[in-house]
């Protein structure tokens, strides 16, 4: 299926695609999402077909504005309007009560919902047209690698969509960042591009649980991960296939930025070049520690984790 420009007329055919209980793929700044109806048990459904996504996994609900929150959530935590005003539209998910109008096949059985305004003006588009909430993970095979581009969707996943959306390569590049503001302490269920501080400055202490130890539904040790093996090294040899921080010295070498925001964009891309190179396995430079390359380290991590 041939990704469509993003004008009027293929805007307003997602819209209708989605308003008649279809699937439709979506540029977010995050990464490409696969759309559904969020108030339509029967659309959500068909997102957990085309992705082979388990069903006790719960997806997010993706919003244009603040007061289509209130849609979802009758109880706004602490600190959500703050967060909402510092974060939003952005790569933030809030995870937060959920009310009765949330259908339970959107939130896994769970009494909590996550939510988010994304900041990309297609999707945002789409949202208005629809006047909806969105469910939209990303628009790839269960485990695999995220498309951050419209020419890297799956065509598994492709042929269960009404259209793709082309909104070029995703600004960001990895998914949000969760953060449970449901019970207690607020907790950093995924690491992303907003970091544990930049939290933290607006609403106080929060609680980063290590990834290996991350029990929340939906979180797998392997995941994002390329179709070949992929493994963590200190320093790729001569004539491995990788992402690198130095010079490359081979074609299947790419060499990958040395800052965490830019690392964070390419990393999708680059490990489906090597997939598709056909390479036999992916050697990846570990990252710099610190924190703001919390959500680089919990993807490499986990492309690189057994099954
Ligand atoms: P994605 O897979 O990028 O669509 O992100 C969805 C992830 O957000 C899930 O895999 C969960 O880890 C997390 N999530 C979504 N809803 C909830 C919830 N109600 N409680 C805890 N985590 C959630
Ligand atoms: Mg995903």
């Amino acid at each position: 299926m041939r990704p469509l420009r993003p004008v009027e007329p293929n805007l307003r055919r997602a819209a209708n695609a989605l308003l008649a209980g279809e699937l439709v793929v979506l540029p977010t700044e995050t990464v490409y999402g696969l759309a559904a109806d969020a108030a339509n048990p029967e659309a959500v459904a068909k997102i957990f077909e085309a992705k082979g996504r388990p069903s006790d996994n719960p997806l997010i609900v993706h919003v244009a504005q603040m007061e289509a929150v209130e849609l979802w959530s009758d109880h706004m935590p602490k600190g959500m309007l703050k967060l909402a005003r510092a974060f939003w539209p952005g790569p933030l998910t809030v995870v937060v009560p959920k009310n009765p109008r949330v259908p339970s096949i959107v939130t896994a059985g769970l009494d909590t919902v996550a939510i988010r305004i994304p900041s990309h003006s297609l999707a945002l588009a789409v949202l208005e047209m629809t006047g909806m909430g969105l469910a939209m993970p990303s628009a790839n095979p269960f485990m695999g690698l995220s498309p951050t581009r419209a020419d890297r969707i799956d065509p598994s996943v492709a042929a269960h969509v009404a259209c793709i959306i082309d909104g070029g390569p995703c600004r960001v590049g990895i998914e949000s960042t969760v953060l449970d503001l449901s019970d207690g302490t607020p907790k950093i269920l995924r690491p992303g591009t907003i970091t544990a501080e930049e939290i933290e400055a607006v609403i106080g202490t929060v609680e980063v649980v290590d990834s290996a130890e991350r029990k929340a539904p939906g979180m797998y040790k392997r995941h994002y991960a390329p179709a070949v093996p992929a493994l963590l090294v200190k320093k790729a040899a001569d004539g491995d296939a990788g992402l690198v921080f130095g010079y490359t010295t081979n074609e299947t070498q790419i060499q990958m930025p040395s800052d965490p925001v830019n690392y964070a964009k390419k990393l999708y891309v680059a490990l489906s070049d090597l997939e598709g190179r056909g390479v036999e396995r992916i050697m990846i430079e570990e990252p710099p520690t610190g924190t703001e390359w919390a959500g680089v380290w919990d993807r490499v991590s986990k492309a690189t984790a057994a099954l």
